[in-house]
């Protein structure tokens, strides 16, 4: 049966942005008469607020969508991660890293192609690691591209369907090792999502199209974790009266700022193109 989701992190109140991902999701799950479900993705502790949560409901409730109970909260599957994060581990796919941020960006900075914005710097040498990890260190791990790649014969068989324009090659390379458990918070985004779309049966991904790329790493873990990969859907952004696109920290004005100098549900769904 279809299921999608919309699945914000509840660091600060939602603006019209997050109003058209859930409509556009809301709408394509009324369409196939499917599923809808919200998913809130609050792993990580120090940005997330159990009051914008509530908000979160409120706004999405003042818009008219209902979703499936109960709401599926991160921080209460922790478990489930940790798991995923271990056959991961079992399978050699993983390595910690210790590199404190600034690491990281000199590691980035000294790498062939110069500026990478990604990091493929690969474990340190072994006898560094070990010491690193005696003395107590705190450490990330990161999924290791070479491994993922040998166990895959390639990257060439892995492939997504975006609606739309059909099937597309997955390049996770364009993410390199990527983080799948932070050093603060022992998870990261990639791995809770590709754990929770499945845990939750989403087959269709609706979602912004800043979250593109993201495809590609999230359609790799999904190979290594012999997950289901579900269709995506990536909409473009809405954008302003400035042609820029709605983000939290340009303060985007709160769909309870709208509500409180006086516009209506109807009016909101109306100028997103849901009327
Ligand atoms: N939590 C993410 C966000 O608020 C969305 C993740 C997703 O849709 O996969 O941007």
């Amino acid at each position: 049966m279809f299921a999608t989701r919309f699945a914000p992190s509840p660091t600060g109140y939602l603006h019209r942005g997050h109003a058209y991902s859930a409509l556009t999701a809301f709408a394509a799950a009324r369409e196939a008469s499917g599923r809808f479900t919200l998913r809130i993705e609050d792993i990580d502790a120090t940005r997330c607020r159990p009051e914008f949560e509530a908000a979160i409901l409120e706004d999405l409730a003042w818009l008219e969508l209902d979703w499936e109970a109960p709401v599926r909260r991160q921080s209460d599957h922790l478990d489930d991660y940790q798991a995923a994060l271990m056959r991961l581990d079992a399978d050699g796919l993983l390595y910690r890293c210790f590199r404190t941020r600034r690491e990281v960006a000199e590691a980035m900075a000294s790498a062939p192609h110069g500026a990478m914005e990604v990091f493929r710097g690969g474990p340190l040498p072994a006898d560094e690691a070990a010491r690193r990890l005696a003395a107590g260190e705190p450490f990330a791990w990161r999924l290791s591209l070479a491994t993922a790649s040998v166990k895959l014969g390639g990257f060439g068989g892995l492939r997504f369907v975006e609606e739309g324009e059909g099937a597309i090659a997955a390049r996770p390379e364009l993410g390199g090792d990527v983080v799948l458990a932070r050093k603060d918070v022992g998870v990261a985004y990639h791995l809770a999502v590709v754990v929770d779309d499945a845990k939750q049966g989403i087959t269709h991904v609706i979602r912004g199209r800043d979250l593109f790329e993201a495809t590609h790493v999230q359609r790799l873990l999904q190979a290594l974790l012999g997950l289901p990969t579900p269709t995506y859907r990536h909409h473009p952004l809405l954008t302003g009266p400035d042609g820029k696109r709605y983000a939290k920290r340009d303060h985007a004005e709160t769909l309870r700022a709208l509500r409180e100098r006086g516009m209506s549900a109807a009016q909101v769904r109306e100028e997103l193109g849901f009327g």
